[in-house]
């Protein structure tokens, strides 16, 4: 059953704005709705700023589960196992956006978060709830900036 793309996942975010296809089930809808949680959390750090999910940024189905595709993604993207979302929050940049994660990620604060990629060039910040190694390590990476991963900290390339 599919269910409808106005529903909520969470007090701010729809169904519509992580699974535009409206493909995702069972294990899916639970793992989106964890997404929506960790979103929701990043929304009040940031003053209760809307958060957007980009416009392929959701859960994007395996190329046999729905007519459209999505060539750009990897099969292993976390955006295929519905754990992923790439965010803009207007009027905060990129880099701030990803700071502001990697701080509560610091403080202990998104222990669901397992990933972080900041696109200072197109202006978003990756968050995936794929699980942690064993050692606790998040997979970090950048680009148009650098990120110092012990710290899960970016800053701007010099
Ligand atoms: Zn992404």
């Amino acid at each position: 059953m599919s269910w409808s793309p106005e529903d909520a996942l969470s007090p701010h975010f729809r169904v519509r704005e992580l699974d535009p296809e409206n493909a995702a089930e069972g294990e899916e809808r639970e793992r989106l709705r964890e997404l929506a949680q960790v979103l929701e959390a990043i929304r009040a750090e940031l003053g209760g700023r809307p958060v957007a999910v980009t416009r392929s940024g959701g859960y994007q189905p395996p190329d046999d589960k729905q007519s459209r595709r999505w060539p750009s993604r990897k099969p292993t993207s976390q955006h295929r196992r519905a754990r992923a979302a790439d965010i803009v929050v207007r009027g905060v940049s990129a880099l701030d956006v990803a700071n502001t994660v990697g701080r509560m990620v610091r403080e202990g604060r998104l222990e669901q978060v397992g990933g972080v990629g900041c696109y200072v060039g197109d202006g978003f910040v990756h968050v995936d709830t794929r699980p942690r190694t064993k050692g606790g390590r998040l997979a970090l990476w950048a680009q148009g900036c650098k990120v110092h991963r012990r710290e899960v900290r970016w800053e701007v390339a010099s």
